[in-house]
């Protein structure tokens, strides 16, 4: 099925007048018959306005109640949705419009002079939608009024994409992601068994739409299942904190910061967070201590891990809702129909010996078409027995369980050892005095890689030193993970997913 018709179709015969999605701020309101009506009035005005199958359409807006509706409308007229994040640059919106071919943008007024201007300079772009309202720009809520019959456009699931969003660019340019119909709606199937939301759900979409964790967790998936999206634009402690108690949220999908901000900002405790019912944290590594004391303080069980990538659309390992007792850190068990390999670190051509890590290697319907317009990065990612190679290093239990040690190329060589950043990143989180902290591999004199801490203090801990951070990490890990250099900051680089830009830190040192 195509995905509109794989997410809306059941719910929307189902239990049209249930709540699909509320505006966190304000009091709009969305029932799923509204939904499927409006997405197909859109899609008849899109195709009115000259929109064909095959275009690209890019969204580039906050998470919004509109924004799922522009998604399954554009889709339903057989556009691809590049998705964009609203605060890219004129510059960054043009790199992106060219690279995808985007004949359309669909954005909101707050953002219309960066629309207007990276249209400009990309060029090959027919007409610049609002969904709010903006002089001389035809509004999404004007085609509500549309009479014009559904586009008739046939979607073959296997070929036709119906998302291209861009890799997070934590490793460098960020890739266009081709996914198809069918990657993205058998991945929702492969989901829903793990992580059940369904009606009676309220689901708070704080993550971004436009990154594929936050349109699968918090978009794609909640609406399929029938439960009820609460949208908040962009993370903000107080506001995000607020709106689960006026909401009465009971699953929560996050990203490690917030994982963070749960288990150590004194303004959670001004909040009757008592509907939560799970946590669940994905896109980046997140320490079992740190997720730990993230259910204990709320009094939840434990934080529940996934995986994926955007190449997989995204998920490939989930911890399920009903897991008596997964192990502290799983990031979970390999969903249905899909199959891993641990490659050898030393040699990709073997697998590792069992226990040990291994890079992730992923074979299954999720996987995508390919990265847009590069073929050589395609081909270095998928092989030719169609495995992806993700880059990440990994390590199995015996009970099947997955853990995350690191990306590959982020291990710090030292001395012939591998050093995983993410590990001492969670044991500083552990340190009272650290707010935040983010490790690389950096030179010395000598020529060594060598662990390097960036610290963010936590408000009045002035007088943390280099040397605590030094002796607090030596007297618990083995000689060779020793952090050896320490610089304080303000905060920690990230990524709107969540990583830590550690590259952005490497550029710092000039390396
Ligand atoms: P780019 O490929 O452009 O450098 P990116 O890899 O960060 O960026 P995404 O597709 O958003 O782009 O992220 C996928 C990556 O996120 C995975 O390869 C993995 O490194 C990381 N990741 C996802 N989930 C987890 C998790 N639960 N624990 C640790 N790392 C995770
Ligand atoms: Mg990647």
């Amino acid at each position: 099925l195509p995905i509109h018709d794989a997410v809306l179709a059941r719910p929307a015969a189902a239990h049209p007048d249930e709540v699909a999605l509320v505006d966190g701020a304000g009091d709009l309101t969305l029932t799923y018959g509204q939904l499927d009506t409006y997405h197909r009035r859109i899609a008849a005005a899109l195709a009115e306005a000259g929109l064909r199958k095959g275009d690209v359409l890019a969204l580039h807006s906050p998470n919004t109640v509109a924004y799922p509706v522009v998604f399954y409308a554009a889709t339903r007229a057989g556009a691809a949705v590049t998705t964009v994040h609203p605060l890219a640059t004129p510059e960054e919106l043009a790199k992106q419009l060219r690279d995808s071919s985007a004949r359309w943008i669909v954005t909101v007024s707050p953002l219309l002079s960066v629309a207007r201007r990276a249209a400009e300079l990309a060029g090959g772009v027919a007409e610049i939608f609002v969904c709010d309202e903006a002089p001389g720009h035809r509004s999404v809520l004007d085609m509500l009024g549309c009479t014009a019959p559904e586009p008739a456009v046939t979607i073959d699931p296997d070929e036709d994409l119906a998302a291209l969003p861009y890799s997070s660019g934590t490793t460098g340019v960020p890739k266009g992601v081709m996914l198809t119909h069918r990657s993205i709606a058998t991945n929702l199937a492969q989901l829903e068994p793990t992580i059940p939301m369904g009606r009676g759900d309220r689901v708070l979409a704080v993550l971004p739409f436009f990154h594929i964790y936050g349109l699968t967790a918090l978009m794609n998936a909640p609406l399929r299942q029938g439960a009820t999206v609460v949208v908040l634009p962009r993370f903000a402690l107080d506001q995000f904190l607020a709106a689960i108690e006026k909401h009465r949220i009971n699953a929560l999908y996050v990203a490690p910061p917030i994982v963070l901000a749960l288990a150590k900002h004194p303004a959670v405790e001004r909040y009757d967070l008592s509907s939560l019912e799970y946590v669940v944290s994905a896109a980046a590594p997140l320490d079992a201590r740190l997720a730990d004391a993230c259910s204990t303080r709320l009094g939840l069980p434990p934080v529940r891990q996934a995986y994926g990538m955007t190449e997989l659309s995204p998920g490939t390992h989930v911890v399920p809702l009903d897991a008596t007792d997964p192990p502290p850190g799983t990031v979970g068990r390999l969903l249905p129909n899909t199959e891993m390999r641990l490659l050898s670190l030393d040699d990709p051509a073997e697998d590792a010996a069992p226990g040990e890590e291994g890079e992730i290697a992923i074979r299954g319907p999720q996987v995508m078409k390919g990265y847009l317009g590069r073929p050589d990065a395609t081909a270095a990612m998928i092989d030719s027995d169609g495995w992806v190679h993700t880059g990440d290093v990994g390590r199995v239990d015996e009970d099947g369980w997955l853990f995350i040690v690191d990306r590959v190329k982020e291990l710090i060589k030292y001395k012939g050892f591998q050093v995983a950043p993410a590990e001492l990143e969670a044991l500083l989180l552990t340190h009272e005095s650290v707010a935040d902290a983010a490790v690389i591999g950096v030179y010395d004199g000598d020529g060594n890689e060598v662990p390097k801490a960036y610290v963010v203090r936590q408000p009045g801990a002035n007088d943390l030193s280099g040397d605590d951070i030094i002796a607090f990490v030596a007297g618990k890990v083995a000689p060779y993970k020793k952090i050896r250099r320490v610089e304080f900051i303000e905060g920690v680089p990230r990524a709107a997913s969540g990583k830590i830009l550690r590259r952005e830190l490497r550029e710092r040192e000039g390396a």
